[in-house]
């Protein structure tokens, strides 16, 4: 009899369901046999504008230097960071994305015995960063969709090391206020460790979220996490980042994997966080983009949950599954989000105008209307 090696795999590993990724355009290609210049893909909450050019420039100057290791303690990244958000270069972490980030938090902070607290409907790495570590995840049922995080301070008990809460959230796009994560942020023992995973926050203008970054010097138990890969439009090459005290990022970086970031992904994202023409045409293409689609679901008579990110949960009304496979076969990529317990939803990347018009064109035909 060969051993059975599932079975011998850790408990939690043992449970795990993999992370499923927006379908990539190649792999509907092959499938349905379309072109795939003529596929949409609004799933992967990817930016629709491209790279940023400035960051284009940085990976081709920086492409002659690939036979060598990367700077695997991120220096310049880090300092620009630093400066940027007025904390000390010791309080930034680097990440292979910042899903590494949460990987790394769970790592240092999660055994088994040890649970970590977040909502239902959250990010899909929370409860696969918990598990992959033997630690138990303690779902909290939501609010409207987003984080009930008075429910979410009651769940915490004296085994749990880390809360999980996503401002905005994906996949359901819901807020908390500044007043709501003072509230919270006052109330969490100490001992427990807040991420804050803000992927989202560069969509936000004029102080509708709270910036998590205000609170560090106030709470030592806080880590805010932010990513290359949403508004500066770099996803494909992994890089984000935790602020956090200069503690935790030295726990964290004890179990970061020494060359974690690139060399392309550091020089892409020094380059990124200098375009601020590019930020702030992500963003308008975001805000025209959402507005459409709130227009075009509202014409099709289509509920929605209003959201802060560069998507959006629509509502079918009814199993959004076979919507879903009407959509592929016109060639729009969307994400089905019955895995996040929201079996009549779609979660709907803000494309160019052009793609937005071909979805929601391709959603009515798809609903029969
Ligand atoms: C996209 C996303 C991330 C991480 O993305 P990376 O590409 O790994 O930086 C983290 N949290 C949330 C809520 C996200 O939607």
């Amino acid at each position: 009899m060969p051993c059975d090696f599932l079975a011998l795999a850790q408990p939690g590993v043992q449970q795990l369901s993999p992370y499923v990724p927006g379908k990539p355009v190649d792999e509907l290609a092959r499938e349905l046999d379309l072109d795939p210049a003529g596929i949409v893909k609004l799933a992967s909450n990817e930016n629709p504008l491209g790279p940023s050019p400035k960051a284009l420039l940085a990976i081709q100057a920086a492409l002659p230097e690939l036979a060598r290791y990367p700077d695997g303690n991120g220096f310049e990244l880090k300092r620009r960071l630093a400066e940027r958000y007025g904390v000390e270069l010791a309080q930034v972490t680097l990440g292979n994305g910042s899903n590494d980030i949460l990987e790394l938090v769970a790592r240092a902070y999660l055994a088994p015995g040890l649970n970590a607290v977040f909502s239902a409907h959250a990010f899909a790495v929370y409860p696969i960063a918990t598990q992959a570590v033997g630690a138990q995840s303690k779902v909290v049922p939501a609010k409207d969709w987003g984080h009930d995080l008075d429910a979410m301070l009651a769940a915490i008990d004296e085994h749990t090391r880390v809360v999980f809460i996503a401002n905005p959230n994906n996949p359901t796009g819901t807020w908390f206020d500044t007043a709501a994560l003072e509230r919270f942020l006052a109330r969490v023992p100490e001992r427990v460790l807040v991420v804050l995973d803000e992927a989202y926050i560069e969509y936000a203008t004029g102080g509708e979220l709270p910036d998590g970054v205000r609170y560090l010097a106030q709470y030592s138990n806080l880590l805010v996490s932010r990513t290359f890969s949403k508004a500066y439009g770099l996803a494909a090459l992994r890089v984000g980042y935790a602020l956090s005290s200069a503690t935790i990022a030295d726990v964290l970086n004890r179990v970061r994997q020494p060359f974690n970031v690139n060399s392309l992904a550091q020089a892409a994202a020094c380059a990124a966080l200098d375009d601020l023409d590019y930020l702030q045409r992500s963003r308008a293409l975001n805000d025209a983009g959402m507005a459409q689609l709130e227009a075009g679901f509202a014409e099709l008579g289509l509920g929605w949950i209003p959201s802060k990110g560069n998507f959006i949960a629509v509502d079918c009304g009814r199993d959004a599954g076979p919507i879903n496979q009407a959509l592929l076969r016109a060639g729009v990529i969307v994400r089905p989000v019955a895995g996040y317990g929201m079996p009549t939803f779609l979660r709907v990347t803000i494309g160019t105008e052009a793609e937005n018009r071909r979805f929601l064109q391709a959603l009515r035909e798809a609903l029969g209307q």
